[in-house]
């Protein structure tokens, strides 16, 4: 049956791809977005559908309509612009979760938090199962996403201990694929445009850090799924494709993928960049009965393809 759904940060690379498939779905779906780092053009193709709307907001503040769900993805993902304004992030992300939760009691609607990887921090348990507390500083320049990240996950178990809300937790390891917002500082979308431009790939650190690159339609086929779980299975649920790399085999693999003539070019490592990172998805498997099933080189293909026919720079 078709829900009514809202979804925060709806323009944005994820959320974009998850309004698309909701919609195609036959669902009524609002997308709600402050375009901060989002962008019209990752849902033009929805505007005029009969079941798909756009408001203007920012989460920061209280919004009212009446759904059946929601998916909470209203935040900057990237370092370079949840670094821009850090007391944003943190408000985006802690006051953001209170109205979209206080939204979801009122209207008793069931509420899926996106949250990340980074609660596991620069992590010492490897790979991360969602066991695991982490190992986050609370006061550095990576914090502010975290730390607010952290709290939403708190807000979101509270508001399910003291309201009885059904709620889900997400996890999201590091996901890539087209609709990434080109310069936003992320390493596929980095590293795909400097070798479609022959321009140096900028590998921080010696690239022996390690992350674990999912496709976004495995991620979306996730989400949905934990949405549609029992109602008192909570999460967090990791999502996230388990096949580890260095960031130096990520930027060979993208060479060799582009035919380009780009050379290496070694640059410091950022402060609190995290040096492992590896999803545990056994809690997935069981749970949503899901696994990635995207291969890192066709998912790369498709991106490479996604920048070079829409010219970005
Ligand atoms: P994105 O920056 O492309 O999308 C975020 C969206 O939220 C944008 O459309 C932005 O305009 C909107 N937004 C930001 N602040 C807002 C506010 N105050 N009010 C309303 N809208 C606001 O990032 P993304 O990669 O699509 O990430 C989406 C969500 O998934 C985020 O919550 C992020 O933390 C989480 N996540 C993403 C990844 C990843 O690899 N992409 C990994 C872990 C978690
Ligand atoms: N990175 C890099 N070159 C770039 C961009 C990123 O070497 O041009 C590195 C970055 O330092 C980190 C990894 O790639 O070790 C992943 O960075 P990203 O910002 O994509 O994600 P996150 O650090 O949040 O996992």
């Amino acid at each position: 049956m078709a829900k009514r759904i809202l979804i925060s940060g709806g323009a944005g690379f994820i959320g974009s791809h998850l309004c698309t498939r909701l919609v195609q779905d036959g669902n009524d779906v609002i997308c709600l977005d402050n375009f901060f780092t989002g962008v019209k053009k990752n849902i033009d193709h929805l505007i005029g559908c009969h079941n798909f709307e756009i408001v203007r907001h920012d989460v920061i503040d209280p919004y009212r309509a009446e759904v059946d769900e929601i998916y909470n993805l209203a935040c900057p993902a990237s370092p370079i612009h949840y670094q821009h304004d850090p007391i944003q992030t943190t408000k985006t992300s802690v006051y953001g979760a209170i109205n979209m939760l206080g939204l979801a009691k009122r209207v008793r609607a069931k509420i899926l938090q996106a949250s990340t990887s980074e609660v596991y921090g620069d992590p010492v348990i490897h790979p991360q199962p969602e066991t695991y507390w982490g190992n986050v500083n609370p006061i550095g320049i990576r914090s502010c996403y975290d730390e607010g990240k952290r709290c939403a996950e708190t807000l979101f178990m509270d508001y399910h201990r003291q309201h009885n809300l059904r709620i889900k937790i997400v996890r999201i390891f590091n996901t890539y694929g087209p609709k990434m917002v080109a310069h936003d500082g992320r390493v596929v979308s980095n590293f795909i445009l400097q070798a479609l431009h022959n321009k140096d790939i900028t590998i921080y650190g010696d690239g022996s850090q390690t992350r674990s690159f999912q496709y976004i339609d495995d991620l979306i086929e996730g989400m949905i799924r934990m949405m549609n779980t029992e109602d008192n299975f909570t999460g967090p649920v990791n999502l996230g494709n388990p096949v580890e790399m260095t960031i130096l085999d990520l930027a060979q693999k993208v060479i060799e993928l582009t035919n380009s003539k780009s050379k290496i070019l070694f640059l410091p490592l950022p402060y609190d960049d995290p040096q492992q990172r590896k999803p545990d998805i056994t809690l997935a498997k069981v749970k949503l009965n899901w696994e990635p099933v995207v291969q890192l080189e066709e998912g790369l293909l498709k991106m490479i393809e996604y920048f070079d026919i829409n010219h970005i720079e």
